[in-house]
Order: structure tokens, then C-alpha cells, then sequence
């Protein structure tokens, strides 16, 4: 590996066999901490020869589901059982993740919109040339888990980025995705989601196999969204036969994904005006153009009439907004396409 530019210096040695835990230590010189740094938890397990494997999850500090699947992983797995090297980093954003924000409060950024990142950049962009130039490029794949945040909920739906020229790559990437046994994957752009800046394109620019998932949200977990993330990251690294769990994740029955297209016309509904959402869709619904998919309520002037909002596309609903607040440019449903076949 080339000398790094980064200032972010691991606690921990990658290249050591077994397990060992620290941090990446971000030097952050504040008010209240001349010489103070950021503290990013990393864990990393080795042994064997088989793939490297990035776990990440807190890109956006209020999604929590991935927190705690990688929080209960690390203290799961132990070195004995796994082939090969897996680097888990639950709080990616620790800034933002310690705060329970998407953004972080030192900077403001979003980290899944900052990749490649700056080593001389606000925290954000440090963290997000690391994670690229150092764990993505030692990793042979990536998983960086995700849900609805605060604002959110998603139905469980695997993501990744279609459209590869290598096509037993892009036959081997479709196994691994069906492999996690999520009802949905929605396949976006290759190497165009949010104009390169968020992890999946990070983990191609290094030569990766890298994926991403919804598990819920509404800033909290549920018994069922940390159940999917849970059982979706098991069969994940015993798909890639990096690591062979006690109790191995219940077989996917052949079939079970649906596959989705994230990248045609019209299937985000937006809010066009200040108001009170009442969502009608829900999310898995298989929804028509011209349906309606919720309602927009004045209550400070209730003689006005409640605007209709319809779905421009049709699909299948994959996300919906939690807030009841609403105004224009808010985000209300996400549509996943149907695939022609
Ligand atoms: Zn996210």
C-alpha cells in the first residue's frame, strides 16, 4: 500500500492476524481540546487466506439498524472462525453518529456525498478519503449498511450499482445480492450514484465488489428492520465463506429477491408545498401513474382544499416519509421500477 496522505492514524495493525480493536484517531484540535482527536471505532478481524471484507455502517449517524448489527457482530465473531479479514467500523461518521444526526454537526456534510473524500478537508471529507484510499482499497468487497434515517423508512432492499462491462462480474455480483435474501434489490447506475460521491461508487474506484442496503429506519430500530439487517449481514459474509457462524442464517429460498430498477424517470414523489402529510401508499405497495399516493392537509387554513399527490411512475413503494411536517422538496415516496422481462 502507498504512504497514505491521510492524517487519520489507526490504532490497530491491519495486517496482524487475530482480533484487535482501537480506533482511528482523526486529530481534531478544538476549543475544549487543543490536541484532542476524533475516535473512530474499528475492529478487525484476520486469519486465513480468504477475501477482505469492509463492514461499515453510521455513514448517516441516525441509522441505527447497521449500529447495532456490527455493535453485536463484533462480540459474536471470533478469529477461529473466520477466513480471510473483516474490518468493521459501526460509526463511520462518529461525529454524526455519536449525535444522531445524518450530518455531521462539525461540518455539516453528509459522508455518502463527500467520497473520494479530502485529507486536508473538514472532518467529513477526512473520513471519507480514508475509508476510500485505505479501507475500501484493502478490502476485496464492501457492505455499507444504511436505512430510512430520521426522516425514513425502507422496505429491506439490497443495493447495487448495475451495468458492469465484466459480465461474470457483474453474474457474481448478482449472487452475492441474492445471497442476503432481501425481499428487494434495486439496481442504480454503475459508477453514476449521486454523481460518485457515496460509498458504492468509492468501493469501484478501488477495485471492490461494493453493495449497500435499506433496513428500516424512522431514527429507531424495530424487532423486524434489525432482524433483516441482522440476517441479511450473516448470509452476506457466509456467501463470501469469510466467516462460518455457530449457527449458520436461515437458506434463502431460490427466487425470494425481487429485483428493482432505481435508475428510470419519476420514482421519487417530492412535496410541492408546505403542509401536513397523510401517506395513502405503503411501503411494498405495487403502485400505478396516476395513483394516489398521499394527501397534503392546511390545517391552518382548513376551508382549503388538501392537495392530492399521485405517483408519476409505476413500481413498487420502497421508501416513505416519517415526519408528518412537509414542505416543497421533501421527499415523501421512493419508487423501485419493475424490470422488464
Ligand atoms: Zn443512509
Amino acid at each position: 500500500m502507498s504512504e497514505s496522505l491521510s492524517s487519520i492514524e489507526p490504532t490497530i495493525d491491519f495486517s496482524a492476524p487475530g482480533e484487535h480493536n482501537g480506533f482511528l484517531k482523526l486529530p481534531h484540535s478544538v476549543h475544549r481540546s487543543a490536541m484532542g482527536y476524533i475516535p473512530i471505532p474499528v475492529v478487525s478481524f484476520k486469519n486465513g487466506t480468504g477475501p477482505v471484507i469492509l463492514l461499515t455502517a453510521g455513514v448517516h449517524g441516525d441509522e441505527y439498524e447497521g449500529q447495532v448489527t456490527l455493535t453485536k457482530l463484533v462480540k459474536e465473531i471470533t478469529p477461529d472462525r473466520v477466513n480471510g479479514q473483516i474490518i468493521i467500523v459501526p460509526m463511520t461518521n462518529f461525529p454524526a453518529a455519536k449525535a444522531g444526526l445524518r450530518t455531521s454537526p462539525i461540518d455539516d456534510l453528509n459522508l455518502n456525498r463527500e467520497f473520494p473524500g479530502d485529507p486536508f478537508g473538514p472532518p467529513t471529507r477526512q473520513i471519507a478519503h480514508y475509508v476510500e484510499t485505505v479501507l475500501m482499497a484493502m478490502a476485496d468487497y464492501s457492505f455499507d449498511i444504511h436505512s430510512g434515517g430520521s426522516s425514513l423508512h425502507t422496505i429491506t432492499t439490497v443495493l447495487f450499482q448495475g451495468g458492469k462491462s465484466d459480465e461474470n462480474q457483474q453474474a457474481k455480483l448478482a449472487e452475492l445480492v441474492t445471497a442476503i435474501g432481501a425481499p428487494y434489490a434495486l439496481e442504480l447506475p454503475s459508477g453514476g450514484v449521486k454523481g460518485n460521491r457515496a460509498s458504492m461508487s468509492a468501493a469501484e474506484r478501488q477495485g471492490a465488489i461494493g453493495i449497500s442496503g435499506e433496513f428500516g429506519g424512522s431514527g429507531t430500530v424495530t424487532p423486524e428492520s434489525l432482524e433483516s439487517c441482522e440476517v441479511g449481514v450473516r448470509r452476506y459474509l457466509s456467501h463470501l465463506g469469510v466467516w462460518t457462524p455457530e449457527t449458520p442464517p436461515p437458506a434463502v429460498e431460490p427466487g425470494y429477491t425481487e429485483f428493482l430498477d432505481g435508475t428510470a424517470k419519476n420514482l421519487n414523489v417530492y412535496a410541492e408545498r408546505v403542509g401536513l402529510f397523510e401517506p395513502i401508499a405503503q411501503l411494498g405497495d405495487r403502485v400505478e401513474i396516476g395513483q394516489t399516493a398521499g394527501f397534503l392537509h392546511h390545517p391552518d387554513t382548513p376551508w382549503q382544499a388538501a392537495e392530492e399527490i399521485k405517483f408519476e411512475a409505476a413500481g413498487v413503494v420502497m421508501s416513505k416519509r416519517i415526519p408528518g411536517l412537509a414542505e416543497r422538496g421533501d421527499g415523501l415516496f421512493q419508487l423501485g421500477a419493475p424490470i422488464a422481462t
